[in-house]
């Protein structure tokens, strides 16, 4: 039986060091602790979170959150309107959301400061609150995007127990992008459970559903992290499943590291790197971008962000391009004026490698707009 339990708290809104590259948010925000999903992989679960142990079965719901976020943006002399990622450690539509209407709730409030959004998902009850999200879509930027693995019903059963089913989730993406096709819709391909669902046939068929559903978007990351009692959690449930015989070559895998081995890495992403072009289907989202001082901070920041993650997926250097990416969205003026000044290489992690790829992009600010 699931619990509900009411708590006050501290902060309503958390602001990252470095916006996000996946999701492209810079603060993240969530209406609940814990989640009755109660996917096995779930790495809510990882003691990084400092979240409480039973977290399928005892939900803290936030209280107050409007009047909170309403006063934090109202008097916000700090924040500037930024992609907020809703629900990104526990799923901001799971079954709480029918009774306390938190989202919904500090959805408005986004909407009244105009402040863009970003929501990822297992659940299609998103679809009540697309009369919000449309607006949010029309004013500044918003992104639905749900977590599809794998669309084998006994797979589904066992990884994600109590999600909708992954098949309601793309007739929700599809019906998102037929009425509201400014909002930015995608599937999450991640993560891909070693031996369960990195078959090629598996694979293609998310991408391919994915494409039909009219998504602007894949993302995918092979293999799951493993993390300390999240990892414990994940591996108890395996033992215990029909699965159990995977155990050995997937712990292999490991070797008791976080990640999953650089080999099997390439591997899976050379097939995925066949398979979304085939599709012709992005693997990157597209980002907002403000219409102040890091409008260009932000376009190229996109470029070498985006670039860095080819380089990644095809195994060449990115590590230093990913940095300067990373940075260049803290600079705190345009690196039009930086540029103007011939300061560049001033710039953390530029050089000169870095200037001649981002080159054509600084020609003028009709160059830079003409990429967008
Ligand atoms: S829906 Fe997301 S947050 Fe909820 S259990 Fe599943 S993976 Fe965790």
């Amino acid at each position: 039986m699931v619990k509900y339990i009411e708590k006050e708290f501290k902060t309503i809104i958390n602001k990252l060091k470095y916006i996000d590259s996946w999701f492209w948010c810079r603060y993240t925000l969530n209406p609940y602790n814990g989640c009755e999903h109660a996917c096995i992989y779930c790495d809510a679960r990882s003691e990084k979170y400092y979240l409480h142990p039973d977290l399928d079965n005892e939900i803290i719901v936030k209280k107050d959150v409007k009047e909170k976020l309403d006063k934090r943006l109202k008097n916000a002399r700090t924040l500037l309107p930024d992609v907020v990622a809703t629900g990104g450690v526990c799923d901001a539509y799971q079954p709480a959301e029918i009774k306390y209407q938190n989202t919904r709730q500090i959805l408005e409030v986004l909407l009244k400061y105009k402040y863009p959004v970003c929501l990822s998902t297992n659940s299609d009850l998103v679809l009540r609150d697309l009369d919000i999200l449309s607006k949010i879509a029309a004013d500044t930027y918003c992104t639905v995007s749900f977590t599809i693995t794998t669309f084998d019903d006994e797979i589904v059963k066992f990884l994600e127990p109590l999600a909708s089913p992954p098949l309601r989730r793309i007739e929700a993406l599809m019906k998102i992008k037929k009425e509201f096709p400014k909002i930015q819709t995608g599937v999450n391909l991640m993560p891909i459970v070693p031996y369960i669902e990195d078959s090629d046939e598996n694979l293609e068929e998310i991408i391919s559903k994915t494409k039909k559903a009219n998504c602007d978007f894949i993302l995918f990351s092979p293999g799951m992290t493993m993390r300390d009692s999240q990892a414990q959690f994940f591996i108890n449930k395996l033992k215990n499943s029909k699965y159990k015989d995977i155990l050995a070559d997937f712990l292999n895998l490991y070797k008791g590291n976080m990640y999953v081995d650089g080999n099997y890495l390439k591997k899976i992403h050379k097939k995925l790197i066949t398979l979304y072009k085939k599709y012709k289907l992005p693997c990157r989202a597209k980002r907002f971008i403000p219409n102040d001082y890091r409008k260009y901070n932000y376009i190229i920041a996109k470029k070498l962000l985006d670039q860095a993650y080819y380089n990644s997926i095809s195994g060449k250097a990115w590590k230093r391009m990913q940095w300067a990416g990373l940075y260049l969205q803290n600079l705190k003026e345009s690196i039009l004026d930086v540029n103007a000044r011939g300061d560049l290489l001033t710039l953390k992690n530029f050089n000169n490698k870095i200037i001649e790829f981002i080159k054509p992009y600084l020609k003028s600010k009709k160059t830079i707009d003409s990429f967008l």
